[in-house]
């Protein structure tokens, strides 16, 4: 088993114990604070002792304790009643007293099986998707599947090839979370690849992404490709860009900055659970769980999405929530509630005023990745059109200009090496020329791509101007920066691209300068440029650093 599943296992059980301990102490508070009410009938008291029976069933919910959990929603619904009819719970009182009594009977005997629960559901779930970035290349000419597989691979992705269906099935059954590209004619039948997807997504306990390849525009075959659960489908010949974009929205990227979570809710043991499903899948989170709190999490965490609780006790999420909204820079980020509420009406109400979304608890371990993982992906796009550059995605001039500066501070500071490369397509007039404009756009977004995806996470790369781009290379000096360039450079160059049906390829030049030679901005772009101006006289298609001439 992989460590970090091992260790977030270990984790969970350690959250499930602490919670079984602390279970007598908080049912008895949930008792005193009935008590207390039954002494002195008070809205804000019944409101305190609702809350504290809506925490209980929420976080019995998600520590998988599902008896008790029944239990502590019964009671949290008496007590709505009463809250909503704003009337003293005369009637109620007995069944309260019952539920009560119900709950210390449960939990001096608890049957929790959570270890197996949780097991059970990152077996299921998270362990497979480690492999979201394999590839299944399915078709019975073989030549053509190396192909298309040799493509895809260019781009970060492992993939494999499977020209007998027999094996195709076997190697998919051991990893479900594969993306199979599937051939759909074979050389004696029109549908071959659909019936084969039909009977695997029969035995599947979950569907199985896959996208189809055809030479047949049908609209019969293509209904027939979506019943066997197609999530694309793409035609002859392939597009590669289009392919990997296709790809890349389905696998997670490897090459982002780790998504930042901030989770407000005042069980401790349910900020705990949430908090270690998310860093399990790569996520960095920052837990509050008392509102004072809040203020300087907020602005010192910069969160890209942020998960607060329905019931708070000083105050409640929506009211956090628009707080939230009310703070300047934090206008865009994504509010979610996490509730075990699952009335609908507050729903909606919680939505209309400030949310974005809401999840019931308990949030399956992947649902909740997934929830957070879409609603990041999107803020992330909409704040990227700021600072980034439509086409490729990449930072725009500005943006890595700025870049460029506050590094080469950071750098001197640390006394780190940093370089600069310039990266410019050789003769791009011509593929637009020969090609079309829209073929030279594809090429550009294919060489932004490779670049994020060969690159380490902490260089950052920008689209200098049209057909240039820049790389910010951090902790690296020139010489091991041409390295790391010059081995995407000849990747670059095997790649193929297409247009009309024509398949062409493009290469690259690059100058590389570093601040240990030109300590600042303008010296080292100047540097760069004119190590570019060097390869381009040279021949084209090379990598060289500003002292080489
Ligand atoms: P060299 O090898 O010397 O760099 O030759 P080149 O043809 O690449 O250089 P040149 O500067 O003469 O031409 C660059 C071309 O890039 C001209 C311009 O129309 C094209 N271009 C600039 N921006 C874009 C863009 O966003 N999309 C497309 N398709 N073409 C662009
Ligand atoms: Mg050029
Ligand atoms: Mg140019």
């Amino acid at each position: 088993m992989n460590s970090s599943v091992a260790d977030f296992q270990e984790k969970m059980q350690f959250l499930a114990d602490a919670f079984i301990k602390e279970l007598p102490e908080k049912i008895k508070d949930l008792e005193a604070s009935w008590h207390q009410l039954q002494n002195e009938w008070h809205i804000e008291a019944l409101a305190v002792t609702h809350r504290k029976a809506h925490g209980l069933a929420g976080s019995c919910k998600t520590f998988g304790f599902n008896e008790l959990c029944h239990a502590a929603d019964a009671l949290e619904q008496a007590l709505k009643e009463s809250l909503r009819s704003k009337v003293p719970l005369d009637e109620l009182r007995e069944e309260i007293d019952v539920q009560i009594k119900e709950l210390n009977l449960l939990v001096s005997n608890p049957a929790p099986d959570l270890a197996r629960v949780v097991a059970q559901k990152l077996n299921d779930n998270l362990i497979d998707s480690e492999e979201a970035c394999h590839v299944f290349v399915v078709d019975d000419d073989h030549e053509a599947a190396q192909e298309l597989a040799l493509q895809v691979s260019y781009y970060g992705y492992e993939v494999e090839v499977f020209v007998r269906p027999e094996d195709f099935r076997a190697a998919i059954r051991k990893s479900p979370n594969a993306i199979v590209l599937m051939n759909v004619e074979s050389s004696n039948d029109a549908m071959a690849g659909i019936c084969i997807m039909k009977e695997v997504q029969q035995e599947m306990p979950e569907p199985v992404l896959v996208m189809f390849i055809s030479s047949n525009d049908d609209l019969t075959i293509r209904l027939e490709a979506v019943r066997a659960g197609s999530i694309a489908y793409l035609t002859k010949p392939i597009n590669s860009t289009e392919l990997i974009d296709q790809l890349d929205s389905f696998a997670v990227p490897q090459t982002q900055e780790p998504y930042r979570v901030l989770i407000i809710d005042d069980s401790e043991g349910v900020l705990a659970y949430h908090a270690a499903v998310l860093e399990l899948s790569g996520m960095v989170v920052r837990t509050v769980d008392r509102t004072n709190a809040i203020m300087k999490t907020l602005l010192e965490f910069n969160p890209d999405v942020i998960l607060i609780d329905v019931y708070l006790p000083e105050c409640n999420g929506v009211e956090i929530a628009k707080v939230i909204r009310q703070i300047d820079g934090l206008l865009n980020v994504p509010i979610v509630y996490l509730s075990s509420e699952s009335d609908f009406n507050t729903q909606s109400e919680a939505m209309c005023l400030a949310g974005d979304d809401f999840l019931v608890k308990p949030i399956d371990p992947k649902q909740l990745i997934t929830a957070v993982t879409m609603r990041v992906r999107r803020a992330r796009l909409l704040r990227g059109l700021m600072v980034r550059d439509g086409l490729t995605g990449l930072f725009n001039h500005t943006a890595i200009k700025e870049q460029l500066g506050r590094e080469i501070v950071r750098s001197n500071r640390l006394k780190t090496p940093l370089s600069f490369a310039m990266v410019d397509v050789d003769f791009f007039k011509e593929v637009n020329d020969t090609y079309g404009h829209a073929a030279g756009d594809r090429v550009l977004k294919s060489l932004a791509r490779l670049l994020k995806q060969r690159l380490r996470g902490t260089d950052i790369v920008g689209r200098y101007g049209g057909e240039e781009f820049a790389v910010i290379m951090t902790d690296t000096n020139a010489p091991e920066a041409a390295k790391v360039i010059d081995e995407i450079r000849k990747v670059f160059s095997r790649l193929m691209h297409m247009s009309d049906n024509k398949e062409f390829k493009v290469t690259f030049s690059c100058g590389i300068a570093d601040i240990a030679h030109y300590p600042d901005v303008k010296s080292v772009s100047d540097a760069a440029d004119q190590a570019l101006y060097q390869a381009k006289k040279k021949g084209r298609n090379q990598v060289m650093i500003d002292s080489d001439d």
